[in-house]
């Protein structure tokens, strides 16, 4: 079972994607004007791109893409359930990872499991 209110988490991890993107297209552009100013073809937009992927704004790029499996889920219909016990994950820990693939007791069995290799 999904939770609830399964609508309003889509729509806000709609706005926060959108948010972010608008984010990071104003900070192209504004790194654009700043190297560029000479040579602002499409040339220049490109290696801006490219060096805005590898440099600036991973944390951005990574939320976006968490987001992006996230709404996936939400798509075929397993978003908030842990796929370790099936139980339903809680609202504030989708909160915190909105890509949570487990709940918070599955979780940290799974970290212990880990650090025990
Ligand atoms: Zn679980």
């Amino acid at each position: 079972m999904q939770p609830k209110n399964i609508e309003t988490i889509k729509q806000e991890l709609l706005d926060r994607k959108k948010e972010l993107e608008e984010k990071l297209t104003r900070m192209s552009k504004e790194k654009v004007t700043d190297d560029q100013v000479q040579d602002p073809g499409d040339q220049a937009l490109t290696s801006t791109l490219e060096s805005l992927k590898l440099s600036f704004q991973d944390t951005e790029i990574e939320e976006i893409n968490r987001i992006v499996k996230a709404l996936e889920k939400i798509e075929d219909g397993t978003y908030g359930i842990c796929i370790d016990c099936q139980e339903p994950i809680s609202e504030k820990r989708l909160k915190s990872y909105p890509n949570a693939a487990r709940c918070l007791m599955c979780q940290e069995l799974f970290e212990e499991k880990e650090g025990n290799l």
